[in-house]
């Protein structure tokens, strides 16, 4: 067990580095942040803040050293470097699962090759790749790029092979997936905590609204059949357990026709639909998230209130306005809303600037509510 008063390192600053850091330093521990970016939000709560690149071998192993454990805030830290940081100190989750997590082939393949339900897919490494993929998959489909995708980025729909062509050199001609177009009855996800001991929490199913391809609004629990949300906490452990996952996990469904579930994605760490927790469960994800890193027992995943979150993005910092006092004023005139603001010097369309969740006993109220003041932003 790492014990409070040591030192926690986080790989990415950014707001999820940055509720993690929270955490940490309410349970007593000191946190390192590593991130290139001076201005991180993370770096604000910090005890101390490196301003290195990802890969920087110097910078890696001081921090390495100085830490008595580290995690990552996002899947696009070189797997490479968190083996390397393995040399000095404890990382947790493992090189290997954030390796297969960040490149959709590997992900997809690891879907497959363990018999977990996905959108069928064809691998495309060069333009020669894209009429065979669309003679297999069929169109419309979509088109990802296997690396460095988020938000929606990176991807795009398509609907004749000339298009596909299109959108694969602007891409930059990398390797990409094509993937199924598959009609969308709801989209929920599943996080857990698992421990080096294979503990497990699970919290309770959320379901996501996208907009543009960017998380919009989370409702928690989903409004789904208690069947289907045992099944997707199910394929979530065990997703978790053939992982040997050490760490919060979240998983991303798809709820096609019939009440079926294929996995979108995987995330190695804490995720936009589980920030409902950090107000709405016993237990938050990035406590769980310092609980995994450290060998500290799991705290309890349970749901204490119905809660819906809704993401602010940097649209609605509009620089006529005082930005903050439209968002003050919808948001802190409710009572049972929370608001969450990162701390993001610079606005931009898209970007994740905070959140707020509101929360009722009836799920049907707290998204009334919600959607009430979003209407108002
Ligand atoms: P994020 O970082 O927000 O998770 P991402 O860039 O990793 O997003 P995906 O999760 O793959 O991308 O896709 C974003 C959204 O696009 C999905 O949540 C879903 O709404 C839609 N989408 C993706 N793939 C499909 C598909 N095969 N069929 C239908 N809709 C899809
Ligand atoms: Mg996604």
């Amino acid at each position: 067990m790492i014990l409070p008063g040591s030192t926690l390192g986080i790989l990415g600053g950014g707001q999820l580095g940055r509720m993690f850091t929270a955490a940490a330093r309410t349970l007593g521990y000191h946190v390192i942040v590593l991130d290139p970016d001076p201005h991180s939000p993370a770096a604000h709560f910090a005890d101390r803040h490196i301003v290195a690149d990802f890969s920087d071998q110097h910078a890696l192993e001081a921090f390495g050293k100085e830490c008595a454990a580290i995690s990552t805030e996002f899947e696009n830290a070189p797997a490479q470097s968190l083996r390397f940081l393995a040399q000095f100190c404890t990382v947790r989750p493992g090189a290997e699962a954030v390796a297969i997590s960040q490149n959709r082939i590997s992900e997809k393949q690891f879907f497959t090759t363990h018999g977990f339900p996905c959108a069928r897919y064809a691998v495309i490494q060069s333009r020669d790749d894209i009429a065979p993929a669309i003679h297999q998959i069929g169109l419309p489909a979509i088109i990802k790029r296997s690396q460095l995708g988020y938000d929606g980025k990176g991807q795009a729909r398509v609907n004749t092979t000339d298009e596909a062509l299109r959108a694969f050199d602007d891409m930059g001609a990398v390797p990409c997936v094509l993937e199924e177009l598959v009609p969308l009855q709801l989209e929920i996800s599943v996080i857990l905590a698992r421990g080096a001991d294979a503990q497990t929490a699970v919290f309770p199913v959320a379901e996501n609204q996208h907009c543009n391809g960017i998380l919009d609004v989370t409702l928690a629990p989903a409004r789904i059949p208690d069947n289907l949300a045992e099944q997707a906490r199910h394929i979530a452990t065990q997703l978790a357990e053939r992982l040997d996952y050490c760490g919060v996990l979240a998983v991303e469904f798809f709820v096609v026709a019939g009440g079926r579930l294929l996995i979108n994605e995987i995330a190695p760490r804490p995720h936009n639909s589980g920030h409902y927790t950090l107000n709405a469960c016993m237990t938050d994800q990035f406590e769980q998230q310092v609980r995994t890193l450290c060998g500290l027992p799991l705290g309890d995943a349970r749901l204490l209130s119905s809660a819906v979150m809704v993401n602010l993005l940097g649209d609605l910092w509009d620089a006529s306005v005082p930005p903050l006092q439209k968002i003050g004023e919808h948001v802190l005139t409710c009572p049972q809303a929370k608001l969450h603001l990162y701390g993001k010097r610079e606005a931009r369309p898209g970007r994740k600037m905070g959140h707020y969740t509101v929360m009722d006993a009836k799920i049907e109220h707290a998204l009334a509510l919600a959607l009430d003041i979003k209407s108002t932003l």
